[in-house]
């Protein structure tokens, strides 16, 4: 089996190191590498496999499209303002509630009674508690919003490819977040490090200068909904060389189609938990 970018072999330098990747690949997986990919390989490679190379459905939920249709209202309020365009609380809310009905349909997800008009209100409230923000009335037009990024890095077989929430004046990179309670910030700044880092060499590959910060911005659903922005440092040159030793490692996986359960903590939300069970050592 060739490699996705149609070689047979693919050679990859580094200062003092020569790195092979196998000849194996998986069809389609590694047409690119994106963050959550390599995450996801990196927390459990059987669940990667299921869910990349089989592609198997997982079930959407109520939570799940709450998330999606604030993160589509943000998305509509960071456009308008690029686009100088209406940014005003009703367009916004409104966005939210388009595509929170959208998606209860599309993604097939069982509400229970009234439970739609519940999301709506709390999502309201979310969206409302954000455009109040200082983070939503920071000055000047932001550099990019849902941006597509996709680089070539001469350490790695496949494109990087990700999208890139916000981007702001100065590159600063930010990513939302819609969380239940409030974060502990350096954990969450430690479990998303590998994202932030990722994005931060996208965002310099395609612009060409560097990133001055990055913001993990969380909208907490608590009954008095909290917007908290938790600002970070750009990536270091350390953190950019763990960054690629563990990227290196998921692609080699992949290529080797290496997949074993790594059962933890993550088990509890897996959907694909009775297939898992089955597994006794290989895939045949
Ligand atoms: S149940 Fe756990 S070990 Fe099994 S595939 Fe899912 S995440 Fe991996």
């Amino acid at each position: 089996m060739s490699s996705p970018n149609g070689k047979s072999e693919t050679l990859v330098s580094k200062p003092g190191q020569l790195i092979a990747f196998p000849l194996k690949s998986s069809d389609g997986a590694l047409e690119y590498i994106s963050p959550s990919s390599l995450k996801l390989y990196l927390t459990c490679s059987l669940k990667f496999y299921f869910k990349k190379v089989l592609q198997l459905p997982e079930p959407s939920s109520p939570a799940l499209i709450f998330g999606k249709a604030v993160h589509a209202a943000l998305q509509a309020f960071w456009l308008a303002r690029w686009r100088e365009g209406d940014a005003s609380a009703d367009t916004i809310v409104q966005a939210f509630k388009d595509a929170l009905t959208h998606m209860a349909t599309s993604e097939g997800v069982t509400l229970k009674d009234g439970e739609l008009d519940k999301l709506t209100v709390k999502g309201e409230s979310l969206i409302q508690a954000y455009l109040a923000s200082d983070h939503a009335k920071s000055e000047g037009k932001p550099v990019g919003v849902e941006v597509k990024l996709e680089e070539h890095f001469p350490e790695l077989p496949s494109p990087v490819l990700g999208y890139v929430d916000l981007v702001k004046p100065g590159n600063v990179v930010v990513d939302f977040k819609t969380c239940a309670s409030t974060p502990n910030l350096d954990l969450e700044a430690f479990q998303h490090s590998l994202q932030l880092t990722a994005y931060q060499l996208l965002v310099e590959e395609a612009a060409g200068s560097r990133v001055t910060a990055r913001e993990l911005v969380f909208l907490v659903k608590t009954k008095e909904p909290k917007v908290i922005v938790h600002s970070l440092p750009p990536a270091s040159e350390a953190d950019i060389a763990r960054f690629w030793a563990m990227a290196e490692h998921a692609v080699k996986g992949i290529y080797e189609e290496s997949w074993v359960p790594q059962p933890g903590m993550h088990c509890a939300w897996c959907a694909f938990r009775s297939q898992c069970s089955q597994w006794a050592g290989g895939l045949s």
